[in-house]
Order: C-alpha cells, then structure tokens, then sequence
C-alpha cells in the first residue's frame, strides 16, 4: 500500500488485511514499537521520524523482513508504508524471490494535498479527543518535510514499466484498436 503521508495508508491496509484474513504489516507501526520499547534501533530511529525524514534503508529492511518471517504471514500480507524508496523496492524483490513469493498487486492511494493536510490536523485532533498520545510527526511543519521526502524519494519507486503498462491500459480502455500490447 503505497501513497503520501495523511492519505489514510494505515486506516485501508488494515481493513484490506481483515477483510483477507492477513496481517497487516505497517513499517510505521513496527518503528513506532521500537522507539516505545527504547532500543538501539528505535532510539536510533526517533530523530529521523520527529524530522519526518526516512529511516535509512537497511534498518527498515531487516524491519520488514524480520516481520515477513513470523509465521502468521503464511498465507499472505499487506505491506503498508514499505517499500518507501527504490533500494528498498529492489531489496523488497530479492527478499520475495529467495522467499518464493510473489506480490500480487500495487495499490496507491492518490489525495488531493490540500485534503492531506487537513487529514493531519484531524488525525491529531482526534488523538488528543481520545486522550490518545498525538505522532510527534503529526503536526503541519513536520508534515511538508514528509510530503517532500514523499514526493523525492518514494513516488518515483512506481517503475516507469509500471506507469507505461497502466498508460497503456487506460488508453486501450477508450481506444481499443489503437494500443497494441506488448506480449
Ligand atoms: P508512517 O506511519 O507510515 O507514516 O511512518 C512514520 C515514519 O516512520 C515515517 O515518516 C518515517 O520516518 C518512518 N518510516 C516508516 N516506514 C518507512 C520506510 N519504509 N522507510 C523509511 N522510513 C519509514
């Protein structure tokens, strides 16, 4: 599950995951337990995510994969706000091979910015309501710094095979007899 910060990535892997039986595996959730439980990773970690910048790549990996290894993910999993830049992808697809397994589909969400940020304001305000703890990164200065990181760093690990195969689908949908397929 891919898509910028405030998009509501966690809110929809999580339903995606109980309506398929799976776990949802969410790096933001995982990094957010370390911090709690003060290890060296997570103590590690909590400077970059209050700046809203990313945790560097091998961190998140053995993360990720660690977690891919439980045995509850037998049958399958959401990956949710992972990968987050093309090294991770790369190492997201030699992990799955030496695993044997193979991802079934890409979903990005796409929201307006605007709606994003209001998105954020909310998603505090409704913490603080709760008397829940509020993200230390849920907070409007932080959050540009995640949207550029987003907009830098992982928008562009959508591959261009991937965008040109969606280009071509959608104008197959409105003029099947001009788009060939490549196969
Ligand atoms: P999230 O809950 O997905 O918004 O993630 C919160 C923060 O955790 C991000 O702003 C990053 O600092 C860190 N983080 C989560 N996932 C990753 C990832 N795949 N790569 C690097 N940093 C991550």
């Amino acid at each position: 599950m891919l898509g910028p910060p405030g998009a509501g990535k966690g809110t929809q892997a999580k339903k995606i995951a109980t309506r398929l039986g799976i776990p949802q595996l969410s790096t933001g959730d995982m990094l957010r337990e370390a911090v709690a439980s003060r290890s060296t990773s997570g103590l590690r970690a909590k400077h970059v995510m209050d700046r809203g910048e990313l945790v560097p790549d091998d961190v998140v990996v053995s993360v990720v994969t660690d977690r891919i290894d439980h045995s509850d993910t037998a049958k399958g999993f959401v990956l949710d706000g992972f990968p987050r830049t093309v090294p991770q992808a790369e190492a997201l697809d030699q992990e799955l091979a030496t695993r044997g397994i193979k991802l079934d589909a890409v979903l990005e969400l796409e929201v307006d910015e605007d709606a994003l940020l209001d998105r954020i304001r909310g998603r505090a305000e409704e913490a603080a309501n709760n008397g829940e703890r509020t993200r230390s990164d849920d907070n409007p200065e932080v959050f540009k710094t995640r949207l550029d990181v987003y907009r830098a760093q992982s928008a562009p690990v959508k591959s261009i095979d991937v965008v040109t195969e969606e280009l071509a689908a959608a104008l197959a949908k409105s003029s099947p007899h001009q788009v060939r397929s490549n196969s």
